[in-house]
Parts: structure tokens; sequence; C-alpha cells
């Protein structure tokens, strides 16, 4: 952990672009609560079909409006060279300095094979810097447990070295339940020359059923004793939140306590959980 130690440690926050109207004012309103605690930026996640791209300019608008630090999203799947440029432009006209860089996903069943021009997030990384220089702040994402359709955890720290050496200034990692998967993969960063802040995703937990199917797909594993204490739980969601609050604040006190320069909370658009968390830490 002695590489993450020198950085000083940065809170951020993950939000999502709403589908709705109704969606759009639970956002701001929970924008406005978590905004007390001083977050360095608000991140907003972005998709690949067109409608979610437009509502997230629409967020992203927002918080910029109001002044807050703000990381949009930006994936490169299915996407042209051509429309990447032309948005990052847009993002550096409204004076935003700092952009998520991702591969990203389609939706299920339409394959990646060849979809649009870059194929890998380390080609993203590297046409921003080739198009922008070091105007915008890079962060990557990172995969303590391995990204799902990694060939193996060798290959997948490579793949991230890649995105490093391509010039990305930070990552966030996915969330993940094992603080240990976290700390030995940024031994394994070490060994391999990395020296950027890796700041580990936090997501908290409400839902354990969403969360388990969720956990599922990405590739998180939720250990043994907490699936077996939440299934115990059934729908008792009192007990399942108060377990959850008790889980992550341990895992958060964790990382920070052994050096992890900051954290980024997946706030799913929620405050509440947050800053719990965020009073249970005493930050
Ligand atoms: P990459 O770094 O490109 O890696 C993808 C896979 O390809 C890995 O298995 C890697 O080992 C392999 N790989 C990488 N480079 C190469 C190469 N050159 N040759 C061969 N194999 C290679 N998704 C969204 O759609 N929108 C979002 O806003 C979004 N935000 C996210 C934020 C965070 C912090 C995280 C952790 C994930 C987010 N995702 C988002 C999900 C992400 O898009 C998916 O996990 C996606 O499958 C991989 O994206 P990536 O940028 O990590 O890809």
């Amino acid at each position: 952990m002695e590489s993450q130690k020198k950085y000083t440690p940065t809170f951020s926050f993950e939000l999502f672009p709403p589908k709705t109207e109704a969606g759009m004012e639970k956002l701001q309103t929970n924008v406005m609560k978590l905004s007390v605690v001083n977050p360095l930026y608000f991140s907003v996640t972005y998709g690949a079909g067109g409608s979610t791209q437009e509502r997230t300019f629409e967020s992203v608008n927002w918080l910029v409006a109001k002044g807050f630090g703000t990381a949009p999203h930006i994936s490169c799947v299915g996407s042209s060279r051509e429309k990447i440029i032309e948005i990052l432009t847009y993002y550096k006209s409204q004076n935003i300095k700092r952009v998520v860089a991702l591969r990203g996903d389609l939706p299920s069943g339409a394959g990646l094979g060849g979809v649009g021009e870059l194929n890998y997030a380390n080609e993203l990384v590297a046409l921003i810097r080739s198009e922008f220089g070091d105007y915008f702040h890079i962060e990557v994402a990172a995969y303590p447990e391995f990204h799902p359709q990694a060939g193996n955890a060798n290959s997948d720290l490579q793949n991230f070295k890649r995105k490093v050496d391509a010039g990305a200034s930070a990552a966030i990692t996915q969330y993940f339940y094992n603080p240990d998967a976290y700390f030995r993969f940024i031994e394994s960063c070490e060994k391999l020359g990395i020296d950027i802040p890796i700041v580990p995703g936090i997501m908290p937990i409400s839902n354990y059923t969403q969360l388990a199917r969720f956990s599922d797909s990405c590739g998180t594993e939720i250990p043994r004793w907490m699936r077996k204490r939440f299934e115990a739980m059934g729908d008792d969601i009192d007990s399942i939140k108060s377990f959850g609050l008790d889980v992550v604040t341990t895992l958060c006190d964790r990382l920070l306590e052994q050096g992890a320069p900051g954290l980024h909370f997946y706030t799913m658009n929620q405050s509440h959980s947050v800053l719990k968390i965020w009073n249970n830490l005493g930050l």
C-alpha cells in the first residue's frame, strides 16, 4: 500500500442519469444533501443508448450549473472517434476537467466484436491524450477481483497497466467487500510499477437480492459469511440495512486506515446510506 499512502484522500460520489422527471428531481434533492460533505466531484455514468446519453448530458449540465465538481463518464464501445471528440470538446467548453474513461458495455445481445472504432479503454485514454493533451484528469476503472471477461488475472493486470501507460491519471475500482482483494491488487500494481491513485469504489447495501444479482454479473464476490447472514434475514429490510451499514463502514474504515487514497461511493442516486457511512467514519 506504500504507493497509495502518498496521495491526499479524495471523496467522490457516482450518480446515474435518471429516466424520468421524478427521477431527476430525486437526483437533485439527494445531490444537495450529499454536497453538504463537500465531495471532490460527482460523476455521472454514461450508457450505450442515445436517450440515456442525453440524460447524462442533462445531469452533467445541472451539476455544472450548480457549481459542483463534475466528472462525466464516457465510454467508447459502439461509438466513433468523431463523436467522442465532439462530446469531450463540449465538456471542455463547459470547463469540465475530469472524465471517467471506460470501454463500456453494450446492451446484452448486441455483441462486442468490431462495434465502434475503439475496442478497449486504453485506446480511449490514448485518444483523449492525443486530442486534448493534459487538459483532462482521466479516471479509469480497475478490478481488484478481476474483470469478468478477463482472460486471466495476469492479462487483466497487464490490460490495466495499458490504461495507465496510455495516460490515465487515477483509477476507481469496481466495488468489492473483501478488502484483501484490494490490498493484493495494489501490491500487484506496485510490482508492475503502476503509480497512480487507485480509489476503492464503495457500494452501500440496502437491497441484498438486487446486490447479489448485480454482483454476479460484474464479478464482485460477496463473501460467504456475508451471504449467509443476509440470507438468514429474509425480507427483514431493517436488519439488512443495519447489517449492510455495519459491513460497509468496517470496510471503509479498514481501507482508509491502511492507506487507500479516498473513497468513491456508488450512490445509486440515494443519499441516506452514504451519509450514514460518512458519519460512522467520522470523516
Ligand atoms: P477495459 O479496460 O477496456 O477492459 C475490458 C476487458 O477487456 C477486461 O477484461 C480487460 O482485461 C480486457 N482488455 C482490455 N484491454 C485489452 C486489450 N488491449 N486486449 C485484450 N483485452 C483487453 N459502464 C458503462 O457502460 N458506463 C459507465 O458509465 C460505467 N462506469 C463505470 C465506472 C467504474 C468505476 C467501473 C469500475 C465500471 C464502470 N462501467 C461503466 C462498467 C465498465 O464499462 C465495464 O466493466 C466494461 O465491461 C469494462 O470497461 P473498462 O473500461 O474497464 O474496459
